[in-house]
């Protein structure tokens, strides 16, 4: 059974900082997942990400293309892949699953079969107005030591 994580924040500033935490512990090829309702955070925790990664355009949110490049100490792939539901199609996952680069996807579970098993789920859950819950799944060792580090 994997351990689930959970982290509470209060404001969208502290969403922020634990993503950024976790941004500048990331490495080439990590793989991260990202749920959640509309307005659960997504897009405020992928632009803290971003600073800890060392990116310094702004992070928009991916709607109306599948993917988002952005350039840090390595490079940021963002994939919104809501638009590939019941195609079964791939874009050429693997360049940015097997790349140098950190990779960031919502709506994931569209692309169940490309998805490396390895990887850290996060599930951002509105609790109230400014409360937020962001619970993180991590599969293989590699999540387990990262998860453990954000927390402590
Ligand atoms: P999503 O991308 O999941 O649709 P956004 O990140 O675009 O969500 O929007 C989240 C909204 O909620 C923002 O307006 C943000 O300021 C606000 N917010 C309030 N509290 C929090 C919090 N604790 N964490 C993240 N966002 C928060
Ligand atoms: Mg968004």
């Amino acid at each position: 059974m994997n351990e689930i994580y959970t982290i509470h924040t209060h404001s969208a500033e502290e969403t922020k900082e634990v993503a950024k935490r976790l941004g500048a512990l990331l490495e080439p090829n990590d793989l991260l997942t990202l749920e959640g309702d509309l307005g659960a955070g997504k897009t405020t925790f992928t632009k803290g990400l971003g600073v800890g990664l060392g990116v310094t355009r702004t992070i928009s949110s991916p709607t109306f293309t599948i993917v988002k490049e952005y350039e840090g100490r390595m490079p940021l792939y963002h994939l919104d892949v809501y638009r590939l539901e019941d195609s079964d199609e791939d874009i050429g996952f693997d360049e940015y699953f097997e790349g140098e680069g950190v990779c960031v996807v919502e709506w994931a579970q569209f692309i169940e079969d490309y998805l490396p098993d390895d990887r850290l789920d996060l599930h951002l859950f509105y609790n109230e107005e400014d409360h937020r819950t962001i619970q993180l799944t991590p599969h293989g060792e590699r999540y387990e030591r990262l998860c453990k580090e954000l927390v402590k």
